[in-house]
């Protein structure tokens, strides 16, 4: 028989040396799980998205579009290793080797010589299609074409008065060489990063979405949004309905120009007004964040994008279009338009978050209802007093595939949503007593599982100024 004490001096060991050791490789091993979020209300098939997410995949994805040389859009198509023909038609075949269920195309544009579009071009979006339930679509997005402005890059443009002549325009300067090196590593192969693994891991992961997802790379952003325009242009002119379109565009790099560091946050643009679809979109994705990706902060800026600045979110909040875009918390100036824009301004940890975020947010939209409207056929809110005259009483249309809905409301002067309640498979609710000038009210529509859509806010409509008639 053992000594009594020899099991408890093994188990003491064990404790002290093996248990930590074996906490620290798993640790090491899997970081991902590390990170889970553990609320009860996150949904396990959205965490096993997210953790599908490779940091090696978003690195090979970028340093595979650097190694083009340039991707500017009027660059050469002539090789297959070199220029913007090169790099579409590999992002062409690595969407093509994911999961089939992907629609692959190219989305083709013949432009007239227009602006910065100097000459006749043959203009390439890459789109990958996942077919949902529905035939609504949620759009994620960055442009894969580059540029280099030459010495001091985007930093010279911002040194420069906002208003100046036309022709000072670098990029309609005579006798330009288009395919000189512009890799374009964090605008915007980062956010072509995102969306290429989000297209790998939403395809793969099983779920039929009810939303039909998709993933473009546009060309012509930095001539003026050309690809996404013609885009736009196109799906509005078909009656395509839009629910989202979460674009990215610089978001790879968390050391500012200035010095300042910031890795534990991104900024997310939204054009107004204050109660806009883009709005609604944008404090979406920073609920679900706070769910999936709580170590990660979005910052959410009440402005369309940074001062003088644009991206294709705005070729779809334009025309009414629900539309944020992602950009990162510190930028280099310095480094963007520039051959410096590089792989080492790349922090791919970083980026890995912000991809996370997006994961998270458009497979919980894509889970959801649609939006309920909240507009009648003349275009005005259904939103009034009745019956009493003193109430608040809601209406809404109903949405397919709603189980029931949520109802929201804040002082007017917040900002944040501040009460909510949940009501049945109903298309109207009153709150007697409920003063509608003192609030903003806003409805979402859940399906049976408890997925939200986007919250539609009442808000009215601004009344045409009319001509004063004055005796003569
Ligand atoms: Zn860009």
């Amino acid at each position: 028989m053992q000594p009594k004490n020899l099991p408890s001096a093994w188990q003491r060991i064990f404790d002290s040396v093996f248990l930590p050791a074996l906490f620290l490789c798993c640790a090491f091993l899997c970081p991902v799980h590390a990170q889970v979020s553990s609320r009860p209300d996150a949904d396990p098939r959205i965490l096993k998205i997210i953790n599908a997410i490779s940091e090696d995949r978003l690195r090979f994805i970028d340093e595979k579009l650097v190694s083009f040389g340039t991707r500017h859009t009027l660059s050469s198509t002539n090789s297959s290793s070199r220029g913007i023909g090169a790099a579409r038609q590999w992002i062409f075949d690595e969407f093509k080797q994911m999961n089939p269920k992907l629609q692959v195309s190219f989305d083709t544009y013949n432009l007239a010589a227009q602006s910065r579009i100097v000459r006749e071009v043959e203009l390439r979006n890459v789109m990958a299609l996942l077919p949902g339930k529905n035939a609504r679509r949620i759009y994620v997005s960055g442009h894969y074409d580059s540029l280099n402005l030459g010495a001091g890059g985007q930093i010279a443009s911002n040194a420069k008065p906002s208003a100046q002549p036309a022709d000072s325009d670098p990029q309609l300067r005579p006798n330009q060489n288009f395919d000189v090196d512009a890799p374009g590593a964090n605008d915007d192969g980062s956010g072509v990063a995102l969306t290429m693994e989000l297209a790998r891991v939403l395809s793969e992961s099983g779920i039929e979405f009810d939303a039909t997802l998709v993933f473009v790379c546009w060309a012509g952003e930095e001539q003026g949004l050309f690809g996404s325009r013609a885009h736009v242009q196109k799906i509005a002119a078909q009656g395509i309905p839009v629910e989202a379109n979460f674009n990215s565009d610089i978001i790879g790099n968390s050391h500012g120009g200035n010095g300042s560091i910031d890795a534990e946050s991104v900024r997310v643009y939204s054009d107004g007004p204050e109660d806009s679809m883009s709005r609604s979109l944008a404090r979406y994705v920073q609920n679900v964040a706070a769910i999936y990706v709580p170590g990660h902060r979005i910052r959410l800026m009440a402005r369309q994008d940074r001062f003088s600045r644009g991206s294709d979110h705005s070729s779809f909040s334009q025309r009414g279009y629900p539309a944020i875009v992602f950009r990162e918390a510190k930028e280099n100036f310095a480094n963007q338009h520039s051959a410096k824009d590089t792989l080492d301004g790349v922090d791919f940890h970083y980026l890995l978050q912000t991809v996370k975020v997006n994961a998270a947010a458009v497979a919980a939209l894509a889970m959801a209802p649609s939006a309920p409207k909240v507009r009648d056929a003349a275009n005005k809110p259904m939103i009034g007093r009745q019956p009493t005259g003193y109430n608040a009483s809601l209406r809404w249309n109903p949405v397919p595939g709603a189980a029931a809905y949520r109802i929201y409301w804040r002082d007017t002067w917040s900002n944040e949503w501040q009460h909510q309640q949940q009501v049945g498979n109903v298309t109207e609710f009153i709150f007697p007593n409920l003063c509608i000038d003192d609030f903003v009210f806003g409805v979402a529509a859940l399906d049976n599982e408890g997925h939200e859509s986007l919250i539609s806010a009442y808000v009215a409509t601004p009344r045409p100024s009319e001509e004063v008639k004055l005796l003569k």
